[in-house]
């Protein structure tokens, strides 16, 4: 029996949760992959090897407890799984939606030398997913309230990360967004099919109960003043994030038929939600569409054009397949559903016809060339190769920067080169604590700190931030 208990790596396979038919999801906007059965979640956790010293968790940015859980899950024991989950993690469900899992936890799975990694993050959507469901709430009733108040500018995963820790601490949080809805990125950036909107909405309801308290539509600099913040509250957290568009540089980029990636995101979003009608709405039904770049954004691109109706989508990446930034699945699922990939293809210059219409994508040919200073190969044009690519939409999704933010400057709040906001990372003897700003009353966290990366590293830094003002507030 015990033997049989500890290979159950071998005799049970790496299996996901059921995925959707390529071609009826690519006909809505739900979400792709199914949940676990619990006899599927419990068989999948159990192939964990509980090794001693756990890469997963290591490689995890929230050290999450994943043997201990998997373990929890095994037994069937899913709200004392949902619990310990929450000890290391505010948003586990959507982190286990969302997290490029293959460069992260699963990643590290000893299992994936020869056996498949065990499959974390979808285990990590299941226990709170069933956990809710069995009505379990996180469980407030040893908080000690202080009568200490912060404000968090940013209801994204930074922010709200750091809102969970606060409230849990008896502190209470106020957080200001300029959206109509919680979640940032999470509710307008990351397309449905990833991550349903209830998710959010649901999450919205669970932080009001724990006493988070939400003022939105309110944008910071132009509802609110940042210095009403700051002598209004016991300390302030941003959480603002990266909004300015990287662009190419090229001739035609400003033309009718070119957009921004996360402009075209958050249009279908609204459209979609009926929030608000202030943008317009960006339909790419019948057209030909090329999406330049090659990270999780141009992917999410891609897969809302066809979901759109496009006539075709093509996605034109300068480099090979096996140097996209991007998640491999994400990738996967894109082609699954129809997308076209042009690998090696540099984009020149957008062109448009004589009424001023998008018409193509002007690329040249890449090869790899030979490592720069940094080890990284460099793309070389192939001379003689310059063509067009027909379309009748171009969505540009070249990455993010900094936005340009006055009001932090105004309160002695320093950024560096690159306009990411000045915040150590760690706690230094004598020194700030981490994620304090030049600002000491000020905290800061997630893309606006590290420049755009990912959900999880953004609840990190959102939670360090939250206990760091523990500290600075003495509670
Ligand atoms: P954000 O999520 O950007 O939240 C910042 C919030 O601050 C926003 O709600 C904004 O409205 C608000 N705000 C800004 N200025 C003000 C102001 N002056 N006043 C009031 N409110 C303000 N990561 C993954 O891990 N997995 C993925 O699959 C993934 N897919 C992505 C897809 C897209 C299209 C994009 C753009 C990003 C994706 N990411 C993904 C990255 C991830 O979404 C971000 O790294 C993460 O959301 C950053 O969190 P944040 O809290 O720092 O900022
Ligand atoms: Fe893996 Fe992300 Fe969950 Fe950590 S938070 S265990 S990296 S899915």
């Amino acid at each position: 029996e015990r033997l049989a208990n500890n290979f159950q790596f071998i005799d049970v396979g790496r299996h996901d949760p059921e995925k959707k038919d390529a071609r009826l999801r690519a006909r809505d906007f739900n979400e792709i992959y199914a949940s676990f059965r619990p006899q599927d979640a419990s068989s999948q956790a159990h192939r964990c090897l509980g090794c001693g010293n756990p890469y997963c968790e290591w490689k995890c940015p929230v050290h999450n407890y994943i043997p201990d859980w998997l373990r929890l899950v095994s037994e069937g024991n899913i709200l004392k799984a949902a619990e310990l989950s929450h000890q290391t993690n505010s948003l586990p469900e959507v982190c286990g939606r969302v997290c490029p899992q293959d460069r992260l936890c699963e990643g590290a799975c000893t299992l994936n030398d020869g056996f498949g990694a065990v499959t974390i993050g979808s285990v990590e959507k299941y226990i709170t997913e069933t956990a809710f469901a069995l009505g379990w709430r996180p469980d407030m009733s040893n908080v000690r309230w202080t009568s200490r108040r912060v404000a968090i500018v940013g209801a994204g995963p930074a922010g709200l990360a750091c809102a969970d820790v606060l409230v849990r601490n008896g502190v209470r949080p106020v957080v200001y967004d300029r959206h109509p809805e919680i979640g940032g990125l999470l509710t307008f950036g990351i397309p449905e099919f990833k991550l349903e909107k209830t998710v959010m909405t649901r999450r919205r309801a669970i932080f009001e109960d724990m006493g988070v308290h939400f003022h939105l539509n309110s944008e910071v600099g132009r509802d609110v003043s940042f210095t009403d913040l700051i002598e209004g509250y016991d300390a302030v957290f941003i959480g603002t994030g990266t909004y300015k568009s990287m662009t190419g540089g090229l001739p035609g980029e400003e033309l009718p038929g070119v957009h921004k990636a996360l402009d075209f995101l958050i249009s279908n979003v609204k459209h979609r939600l009926g929030l608000g009608t202030d943008v317009e709405y960006l339909s790419m039904r019948d057209k030909r569409v090329v999406v330049l770049g090659g990270g999780d954004t141009a992917m999410d691109c891609t897969r809302t054009a066809i979901r759109q109706g496009a006539a075709s989508v093509t996605c034109a990446y300068r480099r090979d397949e096996a140097n996209m930034p991007g998640s491999r699945r994400e990738v996967k699922n894109a082609r699954e559903e129809g997308v076209e990939f042009s690998f090696n293809r540099q984009p020149i210059a957008i062109e448009a016809g004589a009424d001023g219409q998008v018409t193509g994508v002007r690329v040249v040919q890449t090869r790899l060339g030979s490592p720069d200073a940094e080890g990284r190969r460099v793309a070389e044009v192939i001379p003689g190769s310059e063509m067009v690519m027909p379309a009748d939409a171009v969505i540009v999704a070249f990455g993010f920067q900094p936005h340009d933010t006055p009001w932090l400057a105004e309160h002695g709040i320093d950024v560096d080169s690159r306009g990411r906001v000045v915040a150590s990372v760690q706690e230094n003897v004598g020194g700030p604590l981490a994620y304090q700003t030049t600002n000491d009353k000020v905290f800061a966290g997630g893309d606006m700190v590290r420049g755009s990366d990912l959900v999880v590293t953004a609840v990190h830094e959102g939670r360090v931030a939250a206990s760091s003002i523990l500290d600075y507030l003495k509670v």
